[in-house]
């Protein structure tokens, strides 16, 4: 039966082969659910839950530094706001169309009902790429694109964020041109600066969530980050703050990647030199390859496309945190860690394996922690700036971090304790979807059909 809804997702929704992958893999492991609650099938949870609430798709124009009109493409997808207000980042990237945005923002409805905070699920983002603008062509970008986006956001209905090729610096002129088409400051945007209403420790807290999500996993087995060794693809934020935490609870990090190639350093990316990989790309916006000439002990391997496989996955070690971006570990590189005898894949980014590779993890009893759970800190923490700008106050760093904290072994625990129910045990993608889908189900179930 459920197979049958796929077939006409894939009939609805053409070209789309990332939300098709996305609704696969939740529709797969829900079976087990399903069939212990037929309620849902009745009330048509599944067919609805597939459906956005509302698709906003816009032109974005704008004029670049030489006097040139420029035209992009901006999307929001208001997955669904059973639970809350929608909630999920906006990904600048030259990849990003409707199929992408669809994937993250079905997955981010049932990422958010396992953080404990009252949200619901949405994505957007545009065309554009950040890369190689100056910071006035991404201001103007910015500004254009939240003059359509704002008549459709707001504290109590939809609350946007970053993600790829978005950070404090597009978050910050979005958040201007939103308060000056509306004439009020209000938590619309999260991931503002400190000096605005934004929440400490929320640049951190994917990656560090990741890394907790991780330390959970691994206290299953009795063990911990001590001594690992730790693949880290990506050096935008989640990377970053993947590697500051690993570092701080004793592992050690030996790459790090951006879309042109991976640096491979067996003596470790301690904290001087994560110092310098923070400098080189939040400032400087440079590439990744500048690492290796700096550091000889670091060998740079350009990204070559013709390849089946990833060389950073390549690399014994103990665990890994794709941290970049969607399926970029693919079969053949899932069967190469776990020859190499990898133990913990915590992912960081959205979907960053494929499919059969999560198949190759979950059978050869990897502790693997999908995205929707193991990436859900970012979001948890934005709802923690959300509550703080709600009431005007701001919590201190540790209050952040215990609370981050404390939400992803709630988040683990509830993926454990849902892949134990389900007659799955250490299976963490049946624990998380099933999770997730039975907090959204019971409250649509609530409401009625709307
Ligand atoms: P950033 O833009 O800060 O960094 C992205 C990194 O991934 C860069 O190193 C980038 O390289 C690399 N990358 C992007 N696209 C590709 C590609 N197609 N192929 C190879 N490398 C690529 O983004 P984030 O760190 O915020 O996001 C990384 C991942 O984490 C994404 O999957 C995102 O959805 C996910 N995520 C992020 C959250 C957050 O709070 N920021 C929350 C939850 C999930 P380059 O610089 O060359 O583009």
């Amino acid at each position: 039966m459920l197979e049958e809804l796929y077939q006409s997702v894939k009939e609805k929704n053409p070209a789309q082969p990332e939300f098709h992958q996305a609704v696969e893999e939740v529709l797969e492991s829900l079976e087990p659910v399903i069939e212990k609650h037929p309620e849902y099938r009745s009330a048509k949870i599944l067919e609805r839950l597939v459906e956005p609430e509302r698709l906003i798709m816009f032109r974005v124009p704008w004029l670049d530094d030489k006097g040139e009109i420029q035209v992009n493409r901006g999307y929001r997808i208001e997955m669904n706001s059973a639970i809350g207000p929608y909630k999920g980042g906006l990904r600048f990237h030259p990849s990003v169309n409707l199929g992408i945005l669809k994937f993250l923002a079905f997955e981010q409805v049932f990422k958010n009902a396992l953080t404990t905070i009252p949200m619901g699920g949405g994505k957007g983002g545009s065309d554009f790429d950040p890369k190689g603008k100056s910071d006035m062509e991404v201001m103007k970008f910015c500004q254009s694109f939240m003059s359509e986006l704002f008549r459709h956001i707001g504290p109590n209905t939809d609350v946007p964020a970053g993600d790829i090729g978005v950070g404090g610096r597009e978050i910050g002129f979005m958040f201007g041109q939103y308060k000056k088409l509306r004439n009020e400051w209000t938590g619309v945007l999260t991931g503002k600066a400190l000096q605005y209403g934004g929440s400490l420790i929320r640049p951190e807290a994917t990656g560090y969530g990741s890394v907790y999500f991780g330390e959970e996993m691994l206290k299953t087995r009795g063990d911990s980050y001590a001594g690992k060794i730790c693949l880290v693809s990506g050096s935008g934020n989640v990377a970053q703050y993947t590697t500051e935490k690993i570092n701080l609870l004793g592992g050690k990090v030996v790459t790090l990647s951006d879309s042109s190639g991976y640096i491979y350093d067996e003596a470790g990316i301690d904290a001087d030199k994560l110092a310098y990989v923070m400098e080189l790309k939040n400032v400087r916006r440079g590439r990744i390859s500048e690492y290796a000439e700096k550091y000889p002990s670091a060998v740079y391997t350009p990204r070559d496309n013709s390849l089946d496989y990833n060389p950073l996955w390549a690399h014994k070690a103990d665990c890994a945190f794709p941290s970049a971006t969607q399926n970029e570990i693919s079969a053949k590189d899932a069967q190469t860690m776990v020859n190499n005898g990898i133990i913990l894949v915590s992912e960081g980014a959205n979907m960053p394996t494929v499919p059969e590779g999560v198949n190759i993890f979950i059978e050869n009893k990897v502790l693997y922690g999908p995205g929707k759970a193991a990436n859900a800190g970012g979001v948890s923490t934005s709802g923690l700036e959300m509550a703080q700008n709600a009431v005007f106050s701001s919590w201190s760093r540790e209050e952040v971090d215990n609370r981050l904290h404390n939400i992803m072994i709630s988040i683990h625990k509830q993926a454990y304790d849902a892949a134990e129910f389900y007659g799955q045990p250490g299976n963490y993608v049946l624990g998380a979807n099933a999770a997730g889908f039975r907090k959204v189900a019971d409250a649509m179930m609530a409401q009625g059909v709307v």
